[in-house]
């Protein structure tokens, strides 16, 4: 009993660590320290883990921030388990070792779910978020693209032009989401294909382990299997050269038998740092989609679509606060709104004001200022000083020369400093997006080549209080 209790005390603490890492900001990490300790009495029933909290507000606040992630980290450790629940339970008299533990189970490990003889289709090597479907997928200027492209995929794996599909963009845009909804697509309407959904961290240490263990050709047998290979986060492999000749290997083989390949990354596939010229250039040949931070209109419909789900009612006027605070990406907005209904839920009696949503919001919202607080007025104001034309004229379709330079200095900057998408940034130009991705794209270019007008934008830059590396 005692080895066992101290096996998940291990264990869990592994576990907390390890969903501290896959937090992405440190505000949601430092929460971690709060909330924790909060939790007691982890164990294994049968294929669920469970967590005991000491109040019911606690388990609804926990399932929404935690559960998935615990589901990762055990996932990690070589535990599967169908879910994490947590329950209420008075938390038993302080003893010694460090997590109370009940009755445990044996963990499952990583490999048996992979028994091929017994189940030659693998549905999936890792668990898929479950409520990461097209159905919770809102659609806007931002990932329309994207999702276009990955509903053509998922109708006919395979079977499209788009083979690789390639989806990236910065973190917490729904490049997951968008990836899954695929493997969830296929695997409702399709169950005779199989379908693997692996980040590339994980495919890694299965390479690794296989190379270890010498099961190398069971661990190539098992991937060039599959219908549908989802590969997460492409860029963490891109610069290991092994696993990146061995992912290749079974990329090629699957691109023979007509499978579908969809992969991810935070980065377009010619700005994978270490990445081969050959593999990149395979990834081109299909489809290369990118998903951009959302609009304001984008971000209120997360956000009143997230509310259709809960039942709650926030009123519109926080609901819009939010999405013009909270501008980053859906991740962020997301935890905004968890943030907020948690206060709801504890303050039954006390109306929400914008007031309160604005103290319960401040860290968020500081940390969005610290990476970008810039609006694309002030950018096109001190661009419009700088060079002496006027706004008007920068704001016309006027094509001299004498205007083209400010106008497209002041698209790049308005791309590079804010966190506006580039119809917004379109529409406060009164251009269209293509307009301002071809002028933010000159200008990237003839700063390599032309030092007079990188003197003038680090001046600009230096104007609106930032550093010329703060463009890179
Ligand atoms: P990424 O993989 O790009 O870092 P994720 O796919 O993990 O981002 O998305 C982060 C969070 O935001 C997830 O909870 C996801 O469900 C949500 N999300 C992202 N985009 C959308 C969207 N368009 N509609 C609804 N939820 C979204
Ligand atoms: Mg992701």
């Amino acid at each position: 009993m005692d080895d066992e209790r101290k096996d998940v005390g291990s264990l869990w603490n592994r576990v907390v660590s390890q969903v501290k890492m896959l937090l992405p900001t440190e505000m949601e990490r430092n929460r971690t320290e709060r909330y924790f300790p909060l939790m007691h009495s982890p164990r294994l029933e049968n294929d669920e883990f469970v967590i005991a909290v000491n109040e019911q507000i606690q388990v609804e606040m926990f399932t929404d921030l935690y559960a998935q992630l615990i589901r990762e980290a055990l996932h990690a450790d070589g535990i599967e388990v169908k879910s994490v629940r947590f329950v209420v339970e008075k938390k038993p008299e302080e003893e010694t070792a460090p997590a109370p533990v009940q009755r445990i189970k044996p963990a499952v490990a990583k490999t048996a779910s992979y028994s091929q003889n017994e189940h030659p289709l693998i549905t999936s090597t890792m668990p898929m978020h479950e409520n990461y479907t097209f159905h919770n997928f809102v659609v806007g200027p931002s990932n329309s693209f994207a999702h276009a492209a990955a509903t053509a995929v998922a109708k006919n794996p395979g079977e499209t032009s788009y083979n690789p599909l390639f989806i990236y963009g910065g973190t917490g845009l729904g490049k997951t989401h968008l990836m899954e909804a695929i493997g969830h697509f296929v695997v409702s309407k399709m169950p005779k294909k199989s379908v693997c959904y692996i980040t590339s961290e994980t495919f890694l240490n299965e390479y690794i382990n296989a190379i270890q263990n010498k099961t190398i050709a069971a661990f190539r047998e098992r991937y060039r299997k599959v219908d549908l290979l989802l590969l997460d986060d492409v860029q963490f492999i891109a610069d290991k050269f092994n696993v990146q000749e061995e992912f290749f290997n079974t990329f090629n083989s699957l691109m023979g038998l007509r499978k579908q390949v969809v992969m991810t990354s935070d980065v377009a596939p010619k700005d994978l740092k270490g990445c081969e010229e050959r593999l990149i250039g395979r990834f081109q040949q299909g489809m290369v989609v990118e998903i951009e931070s959302p609009s304001y209109e984008t971000r209120l419909a997360i956000l009143k679509f997230k509310m259709a789900a809960r039942q709650h009612i926030i009123p519109d006027e926080i609901l819009k606060f939010i999405a013009e605070n909270i501008r980053s990406h859906v991740r962020a907005i997301e935890g905004a709104l968890n943030r907020v209904l948690t206060f709801v839920d504890l303050n039954q009696n006390l109306p929400l004001t914008l007031e309160i949503t604005q103290h319960l919001l401040k860290d968020s919202i500081a940390e969005e200022k610290v990476i970008k607080d810039l609006t694309v007025d002030e950018i096109m104001r001190t661009v419009s000083i700088f060079y002496g034309v006027k706004i008007e004229d920068i704001l016309s379709p006027c094509r001299t020369q004498t205007l083209v330079t400010p106008r497209q200095v002041a698209m790049f900057l308005s791309c590079k400093l804010t966190t506006k998408s580039l119809p917004e940034i379109g529409r406060s130009f009164d251009k269209s997006h293509a307009t301002v991705h071809h002028g933010a794209q000159t200008i990237q270019k003839r700063l390599d080549v032309e030092s007079d007008l990188k003197k003038s934008v680090e001046e600009i830059v230096s104007r609106l209080g930032r550093k010329f590396s703060d463009l890179s």
